[in-house]
């Protein structure tokens, strides 16, 4: 059987150890940083996630999904804030079992890393940092606080994430190696909201909390122990913003005046504000995702994406049914594998990209108004009557499985059908009134 060297065992390298483990291949996992069980999560960084149907399928998949969704919180829908302190609760979808959890970034990677080291023939290394890899051997070039050290095997995949070593090497070395990265005007910085006495939720659980202020907003998820973590996604420059946001007082006077109802509740906030580093937020494309059969990209490293559709995760555990599924299509022929990976899923993961973007706008300018939650009660009465051919996109790209890109075009085209024929409908209205109207 062969042997994979991967380079990272955050959410999916972990997971991509078990698939290729089950299949019986060895596999070295290298990871720079400390075992997750020793707390290795950086503070301030995502610390809880939102899992839907595709990541949780790909649990299911190898048979962890109970174990990982034990502790997780259901979110119904989005609770939105608005800044006289009243509440809108939108459900996700007309099934109310169609919910997204919230689940700590921790406890999932110590899952999918143990569900990996079930497997005899899967080995991880912690403290192994990559720097650069040998494309053509392949061979991994990794630094621990020994000294220096390889990483031999047939091929090398990278799950690295946004900032990938593995990747970096592909551009040096590979002629016409397609990579372009953007990032957004906004930063984000994540604050907490202690649990209430005796451990209960100071807001509601079952929600994603949305504070939508136009140009910027805050979110916030539960966690079990009765916190919630938030996340301010604000502009980096401007009048308003990290920039110009100094002083104790000016934090204070902020979230006095914008988030009124969460302030009182937020009594680390200062310190919050001042400790946790304000992260960046990048889309990254590239082409292609492997060389011949030697080496091969997946999840951030290859498709990070804007956090607003709560879908980097998922998608990158998507990728790791997609390549196992490729590997057992084309055992003998790994680089054929690795090129039907690259291909089906490269137009899906740039169509999240955009849905992504696109849902940023949504959730910090669009929830906040009548218009909006008109357009949810229409999405979900279309829904429901038109069962099995309606379907909106929100709930396709988090309930079910229908490839992203596929999902997007689904969705222009239902768009244009209803605003055409609402369009035709008011119009037949007008003139009938006119007509009775008239006689
Ligand atoms: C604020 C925020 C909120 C988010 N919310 C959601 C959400 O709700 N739902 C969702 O689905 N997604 C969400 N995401 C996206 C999600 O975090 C990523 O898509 C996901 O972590 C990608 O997994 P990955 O394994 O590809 O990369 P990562 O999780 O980044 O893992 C990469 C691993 O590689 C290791 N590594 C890096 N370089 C090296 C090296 N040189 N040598 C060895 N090891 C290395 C890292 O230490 C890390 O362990 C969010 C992202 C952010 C920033």
């Amino acid at each position: 059987m062969a042997k994979f060297v991967l380079i990272g065992s955050g959410l999916a390298g972990g997971l991509l150890a078990a698939y290729l483990g089950r299949r019986g291949y060895d596999v070295d996992l290298y990871e720079r940083r400390t075992d997750p069980r020793e707390g290795n999560i950086v503070g301030g960084r995502s610390i809880n996630l939102a899992i839907s149907t595709r990541g949780i399928h790909a649990l299911e998949q190898i048979g962890i999904a109970d174990e990982a969704l034990q502790h997780a919180i259901p979110m119904r829908g989005r609770m939105i804030h608005d800044k006289s302190d009243a509440l809108h609760f939108t459900p996700y979808d007309v099934d109310p079992k169609n919910c997204i959890n919230s689940i700590g970034r921790a406890a999932l990677n110590t899952t999918v890393i143990e569900a990996a080291q079930r497997y005899s023939n899967v080995r991880v290394y912690f403290n192994h940092k990559c720097t650069d890899v040998d494309l053509e051997a392949p061979t991994a070039h990794l630094e621990t606080e020994y000294g220096k050290v390889t990483g031999h095997g047939d091929a090398v995949i990278g799950v690295d994430g946004a900032f990938s070593a593995v990747r970096k090497s592909m551009q040096q070395n590979i002629a016409n190696f397609q990579y372009e990265e953007s990032y957004l005007a906004h930063g984000y910085k994540e604050l907490t909201i202690p649990p209430g006495p005796g451990g209960s939720w100071r807001m509601e659980k079952n929600a994603l909390h949305i504070w939508p202020r136009k140009s910027f907003m805050m979110i916030a998820l539960p966690n079990p122990d009765g916190s919630f973590t938030c996340t301010l996604f604000w502009e980096f420059e401007g009048p308003r913003s990290f920039a110009t946001t100094k002083t104790d007082a000016d934090v204070c006077r902020f979230f006095d005046e914008e988030f009124p109802d969460a302030f009182p509740l937020m009594p680390t906030l200062l310190e919050d504000f001042r400790e946790n580093p304000t992260g960046s937020l990048v889309t990254i494309r590239c082409a292609p995702w492997f060389y011949r059969d030697k080496v091969c990209l997946l999840g951030d490293a290859v498709h990070a994406v804007v956090p607003f559709y709560g879908q980097g995760m998922n998608a990158a555990f998507e990728d790791c049914l997609v390549l196992d599924e490729c590997l057992e299509e084309f055992p003998d022929n790994r680089e054929r594998a690795f090129s039907e990976y690259f291909s089906r899923r490269k137009e899906n993961t740039d169509a999240l990209a955009d849905l992504a973007i696109g849902n940023f706008i949504e959730m910090r300018d669009k929830t906040a108004s009548k218009t909006f939650r008109a357009k949810k009660k229409l999405d979900h009465l279309l829904e429901a009557v038109l069962r099995g051919i309606y379907l909106p996109l929100y709930t396709m790209v988090t309930f079910t499985r229908i490839p992203y890109a596929e999902a997007a075009r689904r969705a222009r085209i239902q768009d244009w059908v209803v605003y055409t024929s609402l369009a035709a409908i008011s119009a037949i209205l007008i003139l009938l009134t006119f007509w009775f109207v008239a006689r």
